[in-house]
């Protein structure tokens, strides 16, 4: 197939430097010749007539003088229906299929077709002879799950072009040619499968717009503390075992977005066995079907090459871009980014670059900054707005978000959710600090009533801390009840019970409900002749409060419950 080729000079784990003749770029598809292999490889740094190359696979029987060939394309994935419910590698090979051919891991040289060739798509036409039409247009439908995925005019065409054929309603292949478009150059055949360079934005679009409607997530502490938008970004770091991977599933099931994107980073070879083991069973509250139905799964763990490692969170982000294109809300979840970063360094310690801080690459922020731009909300050429969402996890090693991607990464998003050893260990989940995360977007609640809880949290915190010195006995009764009303406000709002099924996810409205009574509570005056009767008093307002959020809005109970709450505060109430 190409005719560019080269010449091993150098090995050196999975970097090969090779020699070539004819114009090799960066960033070039390559593949390494072993006896009947063909290895793939992207070129990551020319150098006159010697390019460096990363090689995707296990590299043993690589010896100079071996012959490699160039592509003349960029890493690339394929784009069209059938891309839900995949379980991908990093080089988008399907898992299951490999799993199935040859016992899950990845043989040598393999590469698989991203999309099922066989599979058949009920295709209705959207446009028409005569039509101009120009990239990211929509020519056409297929039913995709529970979305009509839009067969678009490939993003990679410049400038308009005539529909001289469009197939008629029927059921199409993903390589049967659906339409024919022309322009001065000539016919172009066009398929509902098209491919794209993972490392490009696909910016087929009019207009990005900022990131201002929320992203609810149904989740109190992030959609009434720290937001999220769509097509915005946000982080999440947090020490091993705090519930960074609990926290995702969680905003995966319900989040307000249509399409959900996984690109699991491996810690331990376990955990994204663990993602693929639970994911799949996760069930949709939208359909009450599998989760998978709406998801693509991208995953890798150390275990394989550096370079799938480093290019698995741009397969994700262009598969969000292309769902994106369509209309639709995407949610991509990196977890975790801090394994993307160490394949940087690897592969940087290989380049024997100069190294940074903690031997990241220098280029390190500029990678994780090109990373998270990707996210945004756009209008498309018919008028439709899409968006992509980033939220990543980083753990850092001690939980130290001092060290340099957890830093890099602030820089760049618009919410920090920090995950707290001292609240896991607690078992206040989800874990995130309310006091030291924060977010750029709107909240769900009005923000005099926000500012105050906040206030409360702050100047509650200082309490708690006091009393560790001055003891109870010490503590003024106004500052005591500024503590307990933290406590609170925490106990009830902040800490939600995943695995209750109401509880486990409350609406905008209910948060909006509930808040605003959380503010009369915070705000009243209360008056307690001692303090074990004001401990005593929010112990059982807390139980009752808890209990209530576990009865759903539309019940009797929930308003008989809400009268029990306002009783109670009344009798403690000064002047009532
Ligand atoms: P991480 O990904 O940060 O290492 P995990 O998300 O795997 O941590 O969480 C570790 C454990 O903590 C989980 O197995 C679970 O028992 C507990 N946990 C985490 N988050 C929650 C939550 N929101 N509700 C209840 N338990 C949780
Ligand atoms: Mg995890």
């Amino acid at each position: 197939m190409s005719t560019k080729t080269g010449r091993i000079v150098g090995v050196n784990g999975n970097m090969v430097t090779a020699e070539f003749d004819l114009a090799v770029h960066q960033n070039e598809v390559a593949y390494v010749v072993v006896e009947d292999l063909r290895l793939i490889a992207e070129v990551i740094r020319v150098r006159g007539r010697y390019a460096d190359l990363q090689v995707f696979e296990d590299t043993a029987g690589l010896k100079v003088g071996g012959r490699v060939e160039f592509a003349d394309e960029m890493l690339s994935v394929e784009l069209g229906p059938g891309l839900l419910t995949q379980v991908y590698d990093g080089l988008q090979n399907p898992l299951p299929a490999i799993a199935e051919q040859c016992g899950f891991f990845l043989p040598k040289g393999l590469q698989l077709v991203a999309l099922p060739r066989e599979t058949e798509w009920d295709f209705t036409p959207k446009a028409a002879k005569g039509d101009v039409v120009r990239a990211g247009d929509t020519l056409g439908t297929v039913p995709e799950g529970i979305f009509d995925h839009w067969i678009m005019v490939p993003f990679g065409m410049q400038g308009s072009y005539r529909v001289t054929k469009i197939a008629p309603a029927g059921v199409y292949r993903v390589e049967d040619e659906i339409a024919v478009l022309e322009d001065d150059r000539g016919l172009h055949s066009i398929t509902m499968m098209q491919k794209w360079p993972v490392k490009r934005p696909i910016r087929a679009y009019v207009e990005r717009l900022r990131p201002t409607e929320q992203l609810v997530t149904k989740m109190r502490i992030l959609d009434t503390l720290v937001p999220v938008a769509k097509g915005g970004t946000y982080c999440i770091p947090g020490p091993f075992g705090a519930g960074k991977t609990v926290l995702q599933q969680l905003t995966s099931r319900h989040a307000d977005a249509d399409v959900v994107i996984i690109a699991a980073c491996g810690e331990r070879a376990g955990e994204v066995v663990e993602t693929l083991r639970e994911f799949p069973v996760l069930i949709d509250p939208r359909t009450g079907r599998s989760l998978m139905e709406r998801t693509v799964i991208i995953c890798n763990t150390s275990s394989m090459p550096v370079a799938a490692r480093e290019a698995s969170v741009y397969t994700a982000v262009t598969i969000a871009e292309y769902y994106r294109q369509m209309g639709l809300n995407v949610l991509l979840l990196a977890d975790s980014t801090s394994r993307w970063a160490q394949a940087l360094r690897e592969m940087s310690g290989r380049l024997e670059e100069i190294p940074g801080e903690e031997a990241f690459p220098a280029y390190l922020e500029s990678v994780i900054a090109a990373f998270y731009e990707r996210a945004g909300i756009v209008v498309l050429n018919n008028g439709t707005v899409g968006s992509v969402t980033i939220g990543g996890t980083v753990s850092p090693a001690g939980g130290d978000f001092e060290e340099p991607v957890t830093q890099s990464t602030l820089k760049v998003v618009g919410a920090f959710h920090g995950l707290s050893r001292a609240r896991s260990d607690a078992r206040r989940y989800p874990a995130i600090d309310p006091l030291d995360s924060w977010s750029k977007y709107p909240s769900i609640v009005p923000g005099d009533q926000l500012d105050r809880a906040k206030r409360i949290l702050r100047d509650g915190h200082e309490v708690q801390e006091m009393m560790k010195v001055v003891e109870e006995a010490g503590t003024s009764m106004d500052d005591f009840l500024i503590y307990l009303k933290a406590e609170y406000l925490d106990a009830v709002y902040l800490q939600q019970d995943a695995y209750d099924e109401v509880d486990g996810s409350t609406s905008a409205e209910r948060q909006k409900h509930v808040f605003n009574i959380m503010n009369t509570i915070l705000d009243s005056e209360l008056e307690f002749a001692e303090k074990d009767a004001a401990r005593r008093f929010f112990q059982s307002l807390t139980q009752v409060t808890r209990d209530w959020n576990r009865v759903s809005m539309e019940t009797e109970e929930f308003r008989l419950m809400e009268g029990r709450i306002h009783d109670m505060l009344a009798e403690v109430t000064k002047n009532a």
